[in-house]
């Protein structure tokens, strides 16, 4: 039974609670400083970039120009070059730049005290002012970030779709002595317990009052290890496969943990765009378990990988089809294990314009050859981003797309003959519904608004289909234009 919802019970306990959590990196200058230069500078630098990075990218811009006069001699190019992990460096550079000439010209040199003020400077929106009104002048605003508008929807508090929306509900119906500090509690609750994805109720100090309104929580580590311990007791396998469209933009987004949370015994990735000495040695090395890659020639394009659990070693890998055209690009990767094939693929995307169907449709035809020379030996698991929605229901506007890469009649004809040639759509098996997609566009917030693609997929040889245990599309799961999609194999 949840307790009656109230703000001021929840927001006074995560206070104690985040005091063991990180402090925001901009409060954190805050209250080193008591500058409001560097927070309003260290806040710009913020949006849209880590507080890691952040700090580290403030400390080198702050030691070449601690005050605006500094900041206006330093010029663009160097300041890009100083600030340059954060996200959209050279766009903040510009800004900054711009920033003392403005606020000159417009306010004799002292920075303005009220949000609608501040948003007229260059790279302020309205996030930033309220943000630098609360922390570097200690006045009432609301700073409404991700964390705030998120969490605010998760306890059912508004019921809004933008963080202005909230913004606007919480100036009517948060009580005035929260707004000079929820920003801060809920950016580090937010960072540290309820996580955008699989937020850890199991943890969380406020689980009494909150509803979980539209969340999927995490499995506690220990429930999820006694799962996997039955599932291998059982001589059961847990596969995931992931177009994580550049590995190492996905290990910014929180790859490492994701990969403990889902705990697969082998994960299979496509576009690692990376090769392999390029990763961090975090993601390089996860601990319990054992890499293998076949990247593209081309650098920063294509390339799979897969990340076997330490105790499931294969007995042999294989790298490509065999076939040079395709090898370059880094497209398949085969693990054996004594009684089936797992079989990784990246296949190539027809491209805007068809430009490289022909190309494809050579791919799919080798492709095709080579899992079918396997499945006469023993079973064959097939996994990966096929560039193929087969059938309508597999994405969001089919008759606008009949012409586009991705559902072509020669693309969709591949499919059926794939499926004809004796493997098994295993997601359909469990899930006929429509709705229910692994790729969505970066664009038009197609993800929010579910107008995505069914094209990853795992596929079975038909003879072994009775070994499938459940397939699964975890939409949920971030850091990719895509999302994971598994098979519980036995
Ligand atoms: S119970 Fe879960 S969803 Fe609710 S606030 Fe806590 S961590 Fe977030």
């Amino acid at each position: 039974m949840k307790k009656r919802f109230d703000i001021s019970a929840v927001l006074a306990r995560l206070a104690e609670a985040v005091q063991a959590l990180a402090v925001p990196v901009v409060d954190l200058i805050a209250v080193q400083t008591h500058d409001p230069y560097k927070v309003l500078v260290a806040t710009i630098l913020s949006a849209r970039t880590k507080d890691a990075t952040t700090a580290k990218a403030a400390a080198k811009l702050f030691a070449k120009a601690p005050d605006f006069t500094a900041l206006a001699h330093l010029g663009e190019e160097r300041m890009a070059a100083l600030i340059r992990p954060v996200g959209f460096f050279r766009t903040k550079a510009h800004h900054l730049a711009q920033l003392p000439g403005v606020l000159r010209e417009r306010f004799g040199g002292v920075i303005p005290q009220t949000v609608e003020e501040l948003c007229e400077l260059p790279g302020v929106g309205r996030k930033t002012a309220n943000l630098v009104v609360v922390v570097a002048f200690n006045k009432p605003a609301i700073c409404v970030d991700t964390h705030v508008h998120r969490i605010m929807n998760i306890w059912g508090y508004v019921a809004t779709k933008t963080p202005l929306e909230t913004e606007m509900a919480l100036r009517q119906k948060l009580p005035a002595q929260h707004w000079l500090t929820v920003n801060s509690i809920l950016v580090a609750f937010g960072q540290g317990i309820c996580l955008p994805v699989r937020p850890h109720c199991d943890v969380c100090p406020v689980e009494e009052w909150c509803p979980r309104l539209g969340i999927t929580p995490r499995v506690p580590p220990a429930v999820r290890e006694q799962a996997r311990m039955r599932r291998q007791a059982q001589g059961g396998w847990r596969f995931v496969s992931w177009n994580v469209n550049g590995l190492r933009a996905a290990a910014e987004k929180g790859f490492v943990a994701t990969v403990a949370e889902l705990a697969p015994d082998i994960l299979a990735l496509q576009e690692v765009k990376a090769m392999p000495e390029q990763l961090p040695e975090s993601v390089g090395n996860i601990a319990g378990y054992t890499a293998h890659w076949a990247p593209a020639e081309k650098k920063g394009y294509a390339g799979v990988g897969v990340y076997v659990r330490q105790g499931r070693e294969p007995l042999a890998v294989r790298y490509g089809l065999g076939l040079a055209e395709h090898d370059a690009e880094g497209r398949v990767l085969t693990l054996e294990y004594p009684d089936f094939f797992f079989v990784n693929a990246y296949f190539p995307n027809a491209r805007h314009g068809l430009t490289r169907l022909d190309h494809k449709l050579r791919f799919n035809a080798a492709f095709l050859a080579y899992v079918q020379a396997l499945a006469a030996q023993k079973a064959v698991v097939v996994c990966g981003d096929f560039n193929v929605a087969h059938r309508e229901i597999d994405l969001a506007n089919p008759k606008q797309n009949e012409q586009n890469a991705g559902f072509t009649p020669e693309e969709r004809a591949w499919m059926d003959a794939f499926l004809a040639a004796g493997f098994v759509d295993t997601f359909r098996l469990f899930r006929p519904e429509p709705q229910q997609y692994t790729w969505w566009s970066y664009r038009f917030n197609a993800r929010a608004r579910n107008i995505g693609w069914r094209i990853d997929y795992f596929c079975v040889d038909r003879k072994n289909v009775s070994r499938v245990k459940d397939a699964a599309i975890l939409s949920t799961v971030m850091g990719s234009d895509h999302c994971p999609v598994t098979l519980d194999f036995a």
